[in-house]
């Protein structure tokens, strides 16, 4: 089941996730619906915030840009699928890089972030199994986007205080729903009304 995907403004997406267990209600059937709304909307991560779940849980699939990339670079990418719960970043390295970002729930804006090029993570798979991971390249800049969400925090946040203020209006009218989404999206401002989570 495809799920309306939460949008820029809506408070869900500024929350500080919480962690889950085993006992999870439905913890399967919401994994499956999450990558079926993530491959609808033709993206390579969501995290459970996105679609009105407060939890530490995204799911991440790179084949899309792959896909998207006709110049290979991004071949990496292709197959690169996890379910991540409850993850910690344990290392990040000092070098960074730059890259344009976009989010399923702050359509039509990419913009320049820079994080760490290369990350080592602890978090366990759907099956409940820990799991330890190094990962760089596009590997780590997906999940360190993803990795965000589940603590409230989106890749605008990252922006320069001037970059912000230019994007402001972009970004009322997305709450507002007025930008043009091929996917089912939620939005907080929508005809005077507002989500309540
Ligand atoms: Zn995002």
């Amino acid at each position: 089941m495809v799920i309306p995907i939460r949008a820029y403004g809506d408070p869900i997406l500024k929350k500080d996730c919480e962690e889950i267990d085993e006992d999870y209600p439905e913890l399967q059937e919401l994994i499956n619906n999450m990558f079926e709304t993530m491959y609808e909307a033709k993206g390579v991560g969501l995290a459970a915030p996105q679609v009105g779940k407060s939890i530490r849980l995204f799911v991440v699939d790179g084949t899309a840009f792959a896909d998207g990339d006709p110049n290979g670079n991004m071949e990496e990418l292709r197959g690169f699928k996890r379910v991540v719960i409850n993850p910690v970043i344990l290392e990040s390295s000092e070098d960074e890089w730059v890259f344009k970002e976009g989010c399923l729930s702050i359509p039509a804006i990419r913009e320049e972030v820079t994080r760490p090029s290369s990350i080592t993570i602890e978090y366990y798979d759907e099956n409940f199994e820990l799991v330890e991971e190094e990962l760089d390249g596009y590997h780590a800049r997906i999940v360190q986007h993803e990795y965000d969400h589940v603590h409230g925090i989106l890749f605008t946040d990252h922006l320069s205080p001037l970059r912000k203020r230019l994007l402001k209006r972009n970004l009322q009218e997305i709450s507002k729903g007025n930008v043009d989404v091929d996917y089912k999206m939620k939005f907080p401002e929508k005809k005077g009304k507002k989500v309540v989570n």
